[in-house]
């Protein structure tokens, strides 16, 4: 049993709070506050009941070294700006200094120092997950970002908490994405996209029979094409997956499942440029096709239209360079246009950028900030900081 937030006592209780603070950060300031914002509603909820709050992420990849670029310092200004509240920063995540000020500080907040400036957080190390766990009464989770890191603030540590629970940004992935592999509302339909099918095969052979339809775009649709005769020019291709998607196709077709590959494309030449809409599945030899074409984009749109329940994870085009974003936009344009009554939830970080580029993330059931946690949990693959926080697992 994995417990909500609400169902722990937190009165005089110190809270140790895991969040995924890993943002980007420029001229030492906070570039993109997403990742911290998601998190105040959790942080709200402790500080308006418990004690005290220590609050812990990693940032980058400083290798188990303290780096002056990796601190979380201009996370620390601007968390004091959002919460209108003084957080005291430590200089360390664990020892003498950090307990005393979590002891003595006057401060309701704590921001520990990155984790990842010790070598044992990625080493899930024993001792240091101890020292960590003896910091605080009580456990919370909400880097759901990294939930399938098998770290010493994820997994090591929680071992030591009776009381401990899912933060309401982790609640909301788990009340999300745990649907989709039990009991997915019917008509439930996948999209799918991205660079390659390498990257998917996971997500399709895992969702494959629990789909009614799956809409396929992106680079990875060609290596389909291929595998059904098509001719794709010079848009990516993996050779050695052409077998795979072959099986696939034929998989789909047994278990009912309406398999939809592109019927037109936007091509560019060589180097992406002069686009060209393609009237047609097949492409002329010297051009690539960098978005699905107009006739698709009715196609799917008409799908998400009939649909409960949408997965869309990976962007039907090159999105970053337009025109190649229009596919991708009219997607997101038409699950905004269908909420709530299609419930969109979209999955990986290009196709969260993809979808909020569009100016509708508002609009959309759910946008998980996963990432590769999101697409290990669609692979059914059980993350260890998901398993970490249940009482009996
Ligand atoms: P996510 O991060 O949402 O899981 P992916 O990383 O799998 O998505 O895929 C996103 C990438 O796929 C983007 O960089 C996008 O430009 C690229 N892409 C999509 N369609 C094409 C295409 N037809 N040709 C080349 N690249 C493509
Ligand atoms: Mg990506």
């Amino acid at each position: 049993m994995i417990r909500k937030l609400a169902e722990l006592d937190l009165r005089d209780k110190v809270v140790f709070l895991r969040v995924d603070f890993n943002v980007p950060i420029k001229d030492g300031k906070v570039g993109e506050p997403h990742r911290i914002d998601s998190a105040l509603p959790t942080l709200r909820f402790i500080l308006e009941r418990a004690k005290k709050v220590i609050v812990a992420s990693h940032l980058g990849r400083p290798d188990g070294k303290f780096v002056d670029k990796y601190s979380l310092a201009p996370v620390q200004r601007h968390l004091q700006d959002s919460l209108k509240l003084p957080v005291a920063m430590a200089s360390d995540c664990i020892g003498p200094a950090v307990e005393n000020l979590v002891r003595t500080g006057e401060g309701k907040v704590v921001l520990l120092e990155n984790l990842r400036f010790h070598p044992e957080e990625e080493k899930n190390d024993e001792i240091f997950s101890r020292a960590l766990a003896a910091l605080a009464d009580i456990y919370v989770d909400d880097a759901f970002g990294a939930a399938h890191r098998a770290h010493a603030s994820i997994t090591g540590m929680a071992k030591f908490f009776k009381n401990k629970a899912a933060g309401l940004l982790l609640q909301k992935e788990l009340d999300y994405l745990g649907p989709l592999l039990a009991n997915p509302a019917q008509p439930f339909v996948t999209i799918l996209g991205g660079a390659k099918v390498s990257d998917k095969i996971g997500v399709i052979r895992n969702l494959l029979p629990k789909v009614s339809a799956l809409l396929i775009g992106g680079g990875m649709a060609y290596t389909f094409l291929k595998a059904k005769g098509i001719d794709i020019g010079k848009s990516l291709l993996e050779h050695d997956k052409i077998d795979l998607a072959t099986q696939l196709m034929e998989q789909a077709k047994q278990l009912g499942v309406n398999l939809l590959l592109p019927v037109d494309h936007v091509a560019g030449d060589s180097e992406r440029k002069q686009p060209l809409t393609i009237n047609d599945s097949a492409i002329p030899g010297d051009r690539m096709g960098l978005d699905i074409g107009p006739k698709t984009a009715q196609l799917f749109a008409a799908e998400i239209g009939k649909a409960k329940l949408v997965l869309w994870n990976g962007p039907v085009g090159l999105f970053e360079i337009p025109p190649y974003d229009q596919g991708s936009r009219v997607l997101a344009q038409t699950l905004a246009d269908n909420h709530p009554a299609v419930v969109g939830i979209i999955a990986g970080g290009d196709t969260v950028a993809a979808v909020s580029a569009a100016g509708v993330s508002s609009r959309i059931a759910h946008l998980s900030t996963g990432g590769g946690a999101t697409l290990e949990f669609l692979e059914g693959k059980v993350l260890p900081g998901i398993k970490a926080l249940d009482d009996q697992p």
